[in-house]
């Protein structure tokens, strides 16, 4: 048995990382938690810390990193760490072999990019941080040695459907050269599918949240209620399968069973399917090119009563039609878009504005701040601030 592999997971606490460390408890003996991050929770870091022992525990906020030392007291091996060039410092470690990319948000740019630079197997769910930099992240990832594999379900799917070629060349594979002619992406349409418009006004942040067939952290469920959420994967999808406008198509499947799909040129459509849990996919990422137990149960077949597909409305949508042009706008328009998104999801779930304000909150910072050329990651990070502050102001006018 070869030793195992020493894991930093990014954003411990969430969603996403609570899966990946019921996984690694599935399979002790082929990884090692070696980092763990957080922003502030110091209970749940707590017990992850007598759990699992890592060497490093990093919480952003200092005085919850405080806390942290003091209750975990002398007797811890484990170092607690502050701030953010720590996030960063515990992904380059060279005792480093994978990196979780889970923390939500533009937060998670810069560790998961010290994790490419560092040449990491990268297991990628933090979709925005693609977003931001779609095109400098993926030149960062051919000038490293760094492995990416994505975890987001529906790029996990697509990953899955790809021939070998694809996946060993990810962000730069030739679609066409490969017999491909088309990548599905599909996404239920969230709780507000069949919702009639004129009530969407009045939705609450529980109902936002209440997705009918996948359980996720706070921000992303809100992203999949507007479809945001598979408007920023549709820019992730565009990344790293370097795709053009006429290969990707969003297909609105309710079910979620099937999560993602490849079409081939000589009609063959290659679907991935299984249970709605984000184990699969981490799992998958995990073990890579092997398979390992999940936890997720068999899908049953005779259990499906009904199997459809539709077309999304970008009436009903508009933040998925925003990204769609954000995508071919360039990196400023995409930048602007997920800041604006992350502020306007922020102050909805403070209930400081309505559901459908998210939407015309992200359209007016897209149309103010979107314009202009990001050479650098500096500037990817100059409009992203700008874009926050500019929602801020708009959000300033628009609750009461
Ligand atoms: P979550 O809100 O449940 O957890 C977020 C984690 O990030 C927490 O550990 C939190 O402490 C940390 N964090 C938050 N803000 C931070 C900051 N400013 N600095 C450092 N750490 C910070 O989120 P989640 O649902 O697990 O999603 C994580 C990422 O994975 C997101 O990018 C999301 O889009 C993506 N994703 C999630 C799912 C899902 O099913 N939850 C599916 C696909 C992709
Ligand atoms: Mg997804």
């Amino acid at each position: 048995m070869s030793k195992p592999q020493q894991l930093t997971i990014l954003g411990a606490t969430g969603s996403i990382g609570s899966s990946t460390l019921d996984i690694i408890r599935l399979n002790p003996q082929r990884y090692r938690v070696f980092a763990i991050t957080a922003q502030q929770s110091v209970e749940k870091m707590r017990l992850l810390c007598e759990e699992f022992s890592p060497t490093y525990a990093v919480l952003v906020d200092k005085a919850a990193a405080d806390a942290l030392r003091a209750q975990l007291g002398k007797q811890s091996t484990t170092v607690v760490l502050a701030g953010t060039d720590a996030l960063c410092d515990v992904c380059r470690d060279d005792r480093v072999d994978t990196v979780m990319a889970a923390i939500v948000g533009a937060a998670g740019l810069l560790p998961t990019l010290a994790a490419i630079d560092a040449d990491k197997r990268v297991l990628l769910a933090n979709k925005e941080a693609l977003v931001m930099s779609g095109d400098l992240f993926i030149k960062r990832l051919r000038q490293s040695k760094a492995i990416l594999l994505p975890v987001d379900s529906e790029h996990n799917a697509i990953f899955q459907s790809l021939p070998l070629k694809a996946q060993q060349r990810l962000g730069y594979c030739p679609l066409e050269e490969l017999g491909i002619n088309k990548l599905l992406l599909t996404g239920s349409g969230g709780p507000f599918l069949n919702a009639p418009l004129a009530s969407l006004d009045d939705v609450t942040p529980e109902q936002a949240c209440n997705h009918p067939n996948w359980s996720m952290g706070r921000k992303i469920s809100v992203d999949s209620a507007t479809m945001m959420n598979k408007g920023l994967e549709y820019i992730e999808a565009r990344w790293l399968f370097d795709t053009r406008q006429d290969q990707i198509e969003v297909v609105i499947h309710p079910q979620s069973v099937i999560h993602s799909m490849v079409q081939y040129i000589d009609g063959s459509v290659i679907a991935q399917m299984g249970l709605p849990d984000m184990k699969t996919p981490i799992a998958y990422a995990m073990s890579y090119p092997e398979r390992i137990n999940s936890g997720v149960k068999a899908l049953d077949f005779s259990l499906l009563k009904d199997f459809t597909f539709q077309q999304p409305d970008f009436e009903r949508f508009p933040c998925l039609k925003l990204a769609i042009d954000a995508c071919y706008q360039g990196q400023s328009a995409t930048t602007a878009l997920n800041a604006a998104n992350e502020v306007s999801v922020a102050a909805f779930l403070a209930n400081r504005i309505r559901f459908t304000d998210i939407a015309k909150i992200n359209e007016q910072v897209l149309q103010r701040i979107g314009h202009g050329h990001t050479r650098s990651i500096d500037d990817i990070l100059e409009v992203d601030v700008k874009a926050r502050e500019y929602s801020h102001t708009i959000i300033a006018g628009v609750s009461t």
